[in-house]
């Protein structure tokens, strides 16, 4: 062993960075913080529109995709995800949604004590510097700066109107009491600059002479004792390393590496760590499964003004004023990443919160990460925000520099289908309404052709895509094939955790990054209590 520390943590992402931040605190604790990206200095990280171009920078992303799709024609599905510091949180589309209320209160009523809303508030609140000021849902003070959109834009002005006249309420905070309507996003940026784990948890402590943050460094390996886990192995420069943990391992690789390294250390499904030649450690069936995500149809629109991205992108002029704009104001295209306005409906009046998120996006192209469009044009999109599909991450090799399979199984289950039509169908409704009349030519995508029910249907199997929220391929729970307990340990190790996106017993009904950096709060709050009652017991 070349290092003895108290925590390893592996994966500098939107929890891992928290969990290196606050298990050193206080200095009693030695931190060995694992990432398998480099540093995060590309430039096109901290300005927001950086985002497109990070979509396919194999320099910073893993760029997995997953494996065909038989609901989806057979087709692969781009599954990006960051691979630096900071993560997804460093490559994301900077939206800051934590999800309903009723999320957490499912995942409590799964038997997750713990869990409930009222539970993971107070986490919640102590991640956010919300720059609106607190509340008793908001928080302010913490590393994760939480900001409105620099301005608004008179086409989302337009959609938010229409969503109105669609019959549909209207929102100035989609984490506030409740999450439906329609309104403008806030961003995780401070100042017009990204605001990731990375920027917000880890830089400020990187000092800290009890924290270690080595990257580039994929962890290959979780070393055991029996059933306890003493360390990891990695890989930095060719060379192969060991670290020892003399109190716990925490995996923090996210919704699909989490899986896989446990896979590759044995322990997993008993069959497919034999198939690649692995000793088993533990057969654990739930390693890899469960995983859920978010799937979206994408409509396409021109527009009649040109006051969209594409046209500051497409033109000399437009970058040379947007760049300015955004370098001495910093306001603009450059400011956002994902979008500036969504919303959050129910497709049938009679449930009891939304289950459908729309993203309203002043851009259009082909698909996701690709050329815009050079003449006006806007997206919306429609997604499922409690899909029943259930899919899986399985090793394809004992080599851990190999993709695993990732097979999400979109739409597998009829409701989800069921609910992509209807969510279909409510975006019509809102985009057809005189508000938008002065700004839509037309749709061009799926466009008039595409009418009823069965063609929205298939439409969507062709076109559709993830909006990027794989968790719960490590799930929290206590039934068989659970993963990890309440307190994130996985069942029947000792010194071994999992505190990431893959924990969640159910996707959140919305975007995850705030979910999870929630989630690194509460890991590391239970791990350092845990570690005080040990040492009490001991003493
Ligand atoms: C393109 C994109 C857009 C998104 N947009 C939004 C959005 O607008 N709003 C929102 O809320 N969410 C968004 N998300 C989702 C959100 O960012 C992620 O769900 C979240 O960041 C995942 O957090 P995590 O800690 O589980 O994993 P990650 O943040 O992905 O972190 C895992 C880290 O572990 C490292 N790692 C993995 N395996 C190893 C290993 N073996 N050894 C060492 N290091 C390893 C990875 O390189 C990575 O840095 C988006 C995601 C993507 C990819």
């Amino acid at each position: 062993m070349e290092g003895s520390f108290d925590y390893i943590v592996v994966g500098a992402g939107s929890a891992g960075c928290v969990l290196a931040n606050r298990l050193t605190a206080d200095g009693r604790y030695r931190v060995l913080l694992l990432e398998a990206g480099p540093e995060d200095r590309n430039l096109w990280i901290h300005v927001p529109i950086g985002y497109a171009k990070l979509f396919t920078d194999a320099r910073h992303n893993w760029l997995y995709n997953s494996e065909p799709e038989s609901e989806l024609g057979g087709r692969s599905i781009i599954q990006p995800r960051g691979k630096v510091m900071g993560g997804s949180s460093s490559i994301n589309g900077l939206l800051y949604i934590r999800g309903q209320a009723e999320d957490f209160d499912h995942w409590r009523q799964l038997g997750n004590t713990g869990w409930s809303f009222d539970d993971v508030l107070p986490y919640f609140r102590r991640a956010e510097d919300q720059s609106r000021g607190e509340d008793e849902l908001h928080g302010v003070g913490g590393p994760l700066s939480v900001s409105d959109v620099s301005e608004t834009h008179p086409v989302c002005d337009a959609f938010i109107a229409a969503c109105e006249q669609a019959g549909l309420p209207r929102t100035d905070d989609f984490n506030g009491k409740s999450q439906e309507g329609a309104g403008y996003f806030q961003l995780t940026t401070r100042n017009g600059r990204r605001w990731s784990t990375a920027r917000g948890y880890l830089k400020p402590v990187r000092r800290r002479p009890n924290l270690r943050v080595v990257s580039s460094a994929l962890t290959t390996r979780i070393l055991f004792e029996g059933r306890r886990a003493v360390g990891v192995e990695y890989a930095q420069g060719g060379t192969t390393h060991r670290a020892r943990a003399n109190a716990e391992v925490i995996l923090a690789g996210g919704a699909f590496n989490s899986p896989q390294l446990l896979q590759l250390s044995g322990v997993g499904p008993a069959d497919l760590l034999r198939e690649h030649g692995i000793a088993v450690i533990a057969d654990m069936p739930g390693v890899g499964a469960d995983l859920q995500d978010h799937y979206q149809a994408r409509f396409n629109y021109r527009c009649s003004e040109r006051v969209t991205m594409n046209d500051m992108m497409n033109s000399l002029a437009g970058r040379v004023t947007a760049g300015l704009r955004y370098a001495l104001f910093r306001k603009g295209f450059l400011a956002v990443g994902a979008g500036y306005a969504g919303g959050f409906f129910k497709t049938d009046p009679s449930l009891a919160t939304p289950d459908v998120q729309f993203h309203f996006i002043l851009f259009s192209a082909d698909a996701v990460g690709q050329k815009l469009h050079p003449w006006p044009g806007f997206l919306a999109s429609v997604c499922q925000l409690r899909p029943e599909s259930r899919g899986f991450v399985r090793i394809k090799s004992a080599d851990p520099a190999q993709a695993p399979a990732i097979q999400p199984r979109y739409m597998s289950a009829p409701h989800d289908r069921d609910v992509m039509v209807k969510g279909m169908q409510l975006l019509r409704r809102v985009m057809r309404q005189p508000a938008l009349a002065r700004y839509i030519v037309e749709e061009l995508v799926p466009g008039p052709k595409v009418a009823t029910d069965a063609e929205l249907l298939e439409f969507a199997r062709q076109k559709g895509t993830t909006v990027f929220h794989p968790t719960s391929t490590c799930r929290m729970g206590s039934d068989v094939t659970a993963v990890v307990d309440e307190r994130l340990r996985v069942h029947g190790f000792r010194g071994l955790r999992v505190a990431d996106g893959s924990i969640m017993p159910t996707v959140v009904s919305g975007n995850t990054n705030a979910a999870i950096v929630m989630i690194g709060e509460k890991g590391a709050d239970m791990i350092l209590q845990d570690a005080k009652a040990g040492a009490a017991r001991a003493a």
